[in-house]
């Protein structure tokens, strides 16, 4: 699917689909080679060049990588966040339910990409993602438009008590005396204490949307998940 930054047709931002297949990349090499064959068919389908794509993993870690023209093609190790404000070069990360967060600076000409799950989250990879782009580009928060795409929602994501009392009160939800926790509201909680005014969050939950993969629902090995991506 397609995600749209309202008015700003110069950016291309999607998510594979269930049919396209699995993209999931674990932070190791080589890639997989059924994995690689079906992204490159996926961004061919795009109209991508897959040799412009620069590809994050799954490291559930907090590093954001500034990325160059050096980095087309490359799959980077520990990276769970790209930005870039190359033209025509594209950022990718893989996603099975975790929040995939797309930033675009309009006035600074950026774009971002982060996997964020709860670890990314408490460890703070969104608030990192958006200091590195004011670093490199100049970026103001109030500058930022932000889509979080399809996800599991909180009615879906149990967690452990001792993963729920490292989070926000008003981000946990309880049913049957369990913690439930609503990814999507602690990322907009976050981004709205940085500034940042224009965020929206897809209504799309993938454990409910058979077009997705869900790590919780499928519960297979290897997981299997989407490619997102974003570029200018
Ligand atoms: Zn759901």
């Amino acid at each position: 699917m397609r995600l749209a930054f309202n008015n700003n047709p110069q950016i291309i931002a999607g998510l594979s689909e269930w049919p396209d297949r699995s993209m999931v990349w674990w932070n190791r090499l080589p890639v997989d080679e059924a994995v690689l064959a079906n992204r490159d068919g996926y961004f061919k389908k795009q109209g991508i060049d897959p040799a412009r794509v620069a590809a994050g993993g799954i490291a559930h870690g907090t590093n954001v990588a500034v990325v160059g023209e050096l980095d087309a093609g490359k799959y980077l190790m520990n990276t769970d966040a790209l930005i870039t404000n190359a033209p025509n070069l594209f950022l990718s990360i893989t996603i099975a339910d975790c929040l995939p967060v797309y930033f675009y600076d309009a006035a600074a000409k950026g774009v971002g990409l982060a996997h964020a799950g709860w670890r990314g989250l408490i460890g703070g990879l969104l608030e990192s993602t958006v200091s590195e782009m004011q670093r490199s580009y100049n970026s103001k928060t109030e500058d930022l438009k932000i889509i979080i795409g399809p996800h599991i929602c909180a009615r879906h994501y149990e967690v452990d008590e001792d993963v729920a009392e490292q989070f926000a009160e008003q981000n946990i939800e309880r049913r049957d005396g369990r913690p439930y926790l609503n990814l999507a509201g602690e990322a907009e909680s976050r981004l709205r204490t940085l500034g940042v005014k224009q965020t929206s969050v897809s209504p799309i939950c993938t454990y409910e949307d058979q077009k997705f993969f869900s790590a919780r629902r499928d519960k297979v090995e290897p997981l299997q998940g989407m490619v997102a991506y974003i570029g200018m």
